[in-house]
């Protein structure tokens, strides 16, 4: 009986550690009318590394994230022969994180790198010309931590798209690369795998850096 009891304790404490990591809040695929092609069987993988991606193009407030995920699938059919999006997730300059490709399917890419075990997670803008929003760096940490968690990804395999993809790619840009370089991203992830609050705030402007952050209102002529 205390065997019993002892056992329970056990597996039930190790449900509370994995609780620790709660999967963040997500718009679906059906939520967003994913249209997908069939995945090909051997593309399957084991997720072992996470790699961050920026969206590349000019942000444009008041734009919806839905269609542009829509039309990130559409181009991908239509230009790439991609089945589905090349990422797993989107994360939109509120903060809403998009389901894209199923995690269990590899990757796409423009670049050559061994897409097997990448989880690509993706923030919508061009973090060369602007700056994340502190609620997409929320959301990549949150998700981050989930995925780890999820697969037990060795944190030293959180990457940006460029390390992974030497001297092909400027992605995930500078302002975003920068919590790479120093080691941010990582940490953050680090405290919320050990259930604290990561306390994500975006660093100051670099001094070469972007200086608008993704979501600022070009004008306040918005009318409702
Ligand atoms: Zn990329």
């Amino acid at each position: 009986m205390r065997i019993a009891i002892a056992l329970l304790i056990a597996v039930f404490c190790t449900n509370c550690l994995a609780a620790n990591v709660p999967k963040p809040p997500t718009v679906t695929r059906e939520e967003w009318k994913s249209e997908p092609k069939p995945l090909a069987e051997d593309t399957k993988h084991t997720p072992k590394y996470i790699t961050i991606h920026h969206g590349g193009v000019d942000w444009k407030p008041g734009r919806d994230p839905a269609e542009f995920v829509r039309n990130v699938q559409k181009w991908g059919q239509k230009e790439r022969n991609w089945p589905d999006l090349p990422y797993h997730f989107m994360i939109a300059p509120d903060g809403r994180i998009f389901e894209c490709r199923p995690l269990e399917y590899a990757p796409q890419s423009n670049t050559k790198y061994d897409l097997a075990g990448h989880v690509g997670i993706e923030l919508m803008g061009n973090f060369q010309s602007q700056r994340p929003s502190e609620a997409q760096l929320r959301s990549l940490v949150a998700i981050s931590a989930w995925v780890a968690n999820e697969y037990k990804i060795d944190l030293k395999h959180v990457a940006g798209h460029g390390d992974v993809a030497e001297g092909q790619t400027s992605c995930p840009g500078k302002d975003l690369h920068r919590y790479l370089k120093d080691g941010q991203l990582v940490e953050w992830i680090k405290k919320t795998l050990a259930g604290e609050d990561p306390q994500v705030k975006p660093g100051a402007p670099l001094p070469d850096g972007p200086k608008v952050v993704v979501d600022t209102p070009v004008e306040t002529t918005e009318k409702k």
